[in-house]
């Protein structure tokens, strides 16, 4: 196959996704490669999932422009995007008296920054908003423009978006080589075929140095940096805190924190561990990793409730070799667009590097805005969250959503269907569970993970053996013909 386009976005995670929803504004044909079957199978899914206000970032860093800017366009992007952002504000915590001077330290690179509301509590007023801190807690920095959200559902809705304004997203497609001549990118060649382009967007993460080299730029490296988390259970650790609670922070980052998540969990971590550079997709929980963040995120919140544990998870930064975000122009090949190095605040900043890398290719191809540009997606049915009227009438609408598939999140098979039909629509378990939290709950799919199974073959017109956990090939089932998968 070989295809033609205007623009080529490499990767499909909130950075990928988030350009590729601002080039669909415009009368480009654009195309976004992601190696995997899902979305946000990177660095994406696993995160702190903060809307950080944009105080950490020194002062004239890409990060804390983006970061600022990013924040303040995902309150429209919210309502537009029916996207799950809770605004909760932040606090980072000081237990001393230096601590207290780093707040004021915080506090002043915040409004260099360009952040506004930054305040500095002290411990009784903190306590009054936050009662399960530690009463160590001297006084806190707080943050009314930080929010927690669901950053794979965002990326989902940034993808859907653009394809519903004729953006192309093509899956289980990885960038083998990218071609280049006298000095200027030409082509991109795939597992499925060659796409002509003259502007590759590099979005690929931690693998962003690997695919700049491929379009011969070796101007910088990404070291892997991993974070682990443990998740607690939402009925047992109910309103243990309200906000994204930070210990002040230190040389490796922002530290370990305890946090709510916009489905009622809470959790902790992450920690920071340097890995080696071949290492970039290890996102293994190790013993001390989890001694470490359990005992740290105790000095802000005494009654971490271990015993709620549903589950671990590690996520991979993409540290840079510059220290800061890569974006722009590659200084060494023409067409090459850097979106590299994109570590936290990644998240935050994603639309606000979306609109800093398009402006610049919608000016020099000259291309029109779409005049039919639809600005929302189709609404997704939320079934626990409706008025029993409403549920009634969607049930007598269709009837599959009578039938609860997940028991401990209340999902029904109606909006798993759903999912798996969607523009960019759920093709593994894993897609399924983080479209609807089918298996997000107490149980961890153990019950619905088989019914789920067997509603992604049946919809999808595959045998069972087929279906995949998460990744290309982390089938569900051995199969004795190609005697492979039967491991996640
Ligand atoms: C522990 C931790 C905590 C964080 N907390 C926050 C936070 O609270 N707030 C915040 O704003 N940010 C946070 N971040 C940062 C944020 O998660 C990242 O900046 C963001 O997810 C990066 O997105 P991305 O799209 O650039 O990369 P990714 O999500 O990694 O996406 C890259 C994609 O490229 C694909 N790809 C790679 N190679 C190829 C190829 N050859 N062909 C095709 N596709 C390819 C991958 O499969 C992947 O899907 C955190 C990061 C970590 C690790």
């Amino acid at each position: 196959m070989t295809k033609q386009a205007d623009v080529v976005v490499i990767g499909g995670g909130i950075t990928g996704t988030a350009v590729l929803h601002e080039l669909a504004k415009y009368n480009l044909r654009a195309v976004l490669l992601e190696r995997e079957p899902e979305l946000a199978a990177g660095t994406t899914k696993a995160n702190s999932a903060i809307l950080h206000a944009g105080f950490d970032a020194p002062a004239g860093s890409m990060k804390a422009r983006m970061n600022v800017e990013g924040n303040a366009m995902y309150h429209e992007l919210k309502d537009q995007l029916d996207l799950d952002i809770r605004w909760s504000g932040s606090f980072v915590a000081a237990v001393d008296d230096e601590q207290m001077a780093v707040l004021q330290d915080l506090k002043k690179r915040g409004e260099e920054n360009g952040v506004p509301g930054l305040e500095i509590w002290d411990g009784a007023k903190v306590h009054e908003k936050e009662p399960n801190l530690s009463k160590d807690v001297k006084g806190a920095l707080w943050a009314p423009t930080a929010g927690i959200c669901w950053p794979f559902g965002m990326a989902c809705a940034f993808a859907e978006n653009a394809v519903i304004n004729g953006a192309e997203v093509l899956r289980e497609c990885e960038v083998k080589h990218i071609i280049v001549e006298n000095g200027a990118v030409k082509a991109v060649e795939t597992n499925q075929g060659t796409i002509e382009t003259k502007y590759v967007i590099n979005a690929a993460g931690v693998h962003a140095d690997e695919i700049s080299k491929l379009a011969g730029d070796d101007s910088f490296t990404i070291h892997p940096r991993k974070g682990e988390y443990i998740l607690f259970d939402k009925t047992a650790q109910k309103d243990l805190v309200y906000t994204p609670i930070f210990p002040t922070p230190t040389k490796m980052g922002k530290g370990i924190l305890v946090c709510p998540t916009t489905h009622g969990n809470v959790f902790v971590g992450p920690d920071a561990q340097d890995m080696d550079d071949d290492c970039k997709e290890d996102t293994a929980v190790t013993i001390p990793g989890m001694d470490e963040i359990l005992s740290k995120s105790r000095h802000l919140v005494p009654n971490i409730p271990v015993g709620a544990t549903i589950t671990e998870f590690a996520g991979v930064r993409a540290v840079s070799s510059t220290g800061d975000f890569i974006l722009g122009p590659s200084q060494m090949t023409k067409g090459l667009i850097q979106a590299a190095g994109i570590q936290s605040p990644g998240l935050t900043s994603a639309p606000a590097i979306a609109k800093y890398l398009v402006d610049p290719i919608v000016k020099a191809t000259g291309a029109s805005w779409k005049q039919d540009y639809k600005p929302g997606r189709p609404a997704q049915p939320c079934f626990r969250t409706m008025a029993a009227a409403d549920q009634n009438a969607l049930i007598a609408k269709d009837s599959r959503y009578g039938r609860v598939i997940c028991r401990c999140e209340t999902i029904t098979e109606g909006e798993i269907v759903d999912a798996i039909h969607r523009p960019v629509g759920a093709r593994t378990v894993d897609g399924v569970k983080r479209r609807t939290r089918a298996g997000m709950g107490r149980c961890q799919g153990g019950f619905c993970g088989p019914r789920v199974t067997q509603i992604l073959s049946r919809e999808l017109h595959i045998p069972i053996t087929e279906v995949r956990k998460e990744m290309c090939n982390s089938y569900m089932f051995y199969n004795k013909e190609t005697k492979s998968g039967g491991k996640a």
